[in-house]
């Protein structure tokens, strides 16, 4: 499905729910929230959802106060569209009402995506399903304010790694530039994104990165974080966000890996990789997916086989590649 008929719908639909997958990032709160406030500036009733919570880190984004939990008489929504979501899975609680919906769309960047909806735009080119987002709303004709711009910026420079990633085309810089043209405050918002750590987030960094293993020949570089050390430094699971970058970027690291116990015994898998080896492929091993050189899954097994899993499936298709 191209954009011009997303765009259509759109214009037909009067009710519209936004649905954010369930532990939600940048690039899905920033893409809802930006289509939200230009869908209601067209006069449009939009909710924005998420099985989660939001992310404290995530609090200063435009509208992100009102994004909350489906409710029962949300299930009168004709049109629904699933954001950055790569299955059904990803939309929690959110399930029923897009089960009930007459139209559902999913706008998505996820290598992993399963085509659930009625329209998918599905584009694993784009570094952010808030580039996806910008399009269809330049398709619209709608002005681009200074809070819109910042919401896609957010989706774009935190699914990029700050341009960093491989997924970073000159397209990615070419929206950036003009969402900077549209108003967004670079400096501030990078800072409220990347720099600013609350105290308890700075002592989980200093417990998580006491934990730092290595095997296969330093290959392969994880991070383990249980409950106990979110309680004793009063951190909570957002709180993880990032640290699986400090096990991908020891310099022998091919692989790096974050083992996070869950609040409901559960243990959730974060997946980098470097060059050659494709996480998606591991993750969907266990249920879960994402992109080639960053996925997740979680696994419903205790701390230590949750790590013997992982790495067994991770040591034998690394041993056949010869990485
Ligand atoms: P993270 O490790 O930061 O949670 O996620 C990395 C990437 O993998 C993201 O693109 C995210 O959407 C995807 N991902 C993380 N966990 C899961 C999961 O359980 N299922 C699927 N399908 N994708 C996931
Ligand atoms: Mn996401
Ligand atoms: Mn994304």
């Amino acid at each position: 499905m191209i954009a011009s008929d997303v765009v259509r719908l759109l214009k037909t639909s009067h009710k519209i729910a936004l649905i954010s997958h369930i532990m939600p990032d940048g690039d899905t709160l920033g893409s809802s929230l930006a289509l939200a406030l230009t869908l209601r500036q067209k006069g449009k009733e939009v909710v924005c959802l998420c099985s989660d919570p939001i992310p404290k880190s995530y609090a200063f984004l435009p509208g992100a106060d009102v994004i909350r939990r489906p409710i029962h008489s949300d299930a009168d929504i004709t049109t629904v569209l699933a954001i950055d979501c790569s299955d059904r899975e990803r939309l929690g609680d959110c399930n029923n009402i897009f089960s009930k919906a007459t139209y559902t769309v999913n706008i998505d960047h996820h290598i992993s995506n399963t085509s659930y909806a009625h329209y998918n735009m599905v584009d694993t080119t784009a570094a952010a399903t808030a580039e996806l987002i910008y399009q269809l709303i330049r398709l619209t004709g709608a002005n681009i304010e200074k809070q819109v711009a910042t919401c896609l910026y957010t989706g774009i420079v935190t699914d990029t790694g700050r341009f960093s990633y491989d997924n970073t085309t000159s397209v990615t810089h070419e929206i950036a530039g003009d969402l900077i043209n549209c108003g967004v405050d670079t400096n501030w918002l990078n800072d409220e994104l990347f720099n600013k750590r609350s105290l308890q987030r700075t002592r989980l960094l200093a417990k998580a990165l006491d934990t730092i293993q290595v095997c296969g020949g330093g290959s392969i570089a994880f991070i383990k974080v249980d409950m106990a050390m979110l309680r004793a430094v009063g951190a909570d699971d957002a709180d993880c966000d990032g640290l699986v970058n400090y096990a991908r970027d020891i310099d022998t690291a091919e692989v790096g890996l974050l083992f996070k116990e869950m609040d409901n015994g559960r243990i959730k898998v974060s997946l980098r990789s470097k060059n050659h080896v494709d996480v998606n492929a591991i993750a969907a091993k266990f249920n879960g997916g994402g992109h080639k050189k960053a996925s997740g899954c979680t696994i419903a097994a205790s701390m230590d086989e949750a790590i013997e899993m992982v790495l067994k499936e991770l040591e034998s298709i690394m041993k056949a590649a010869e990485v």
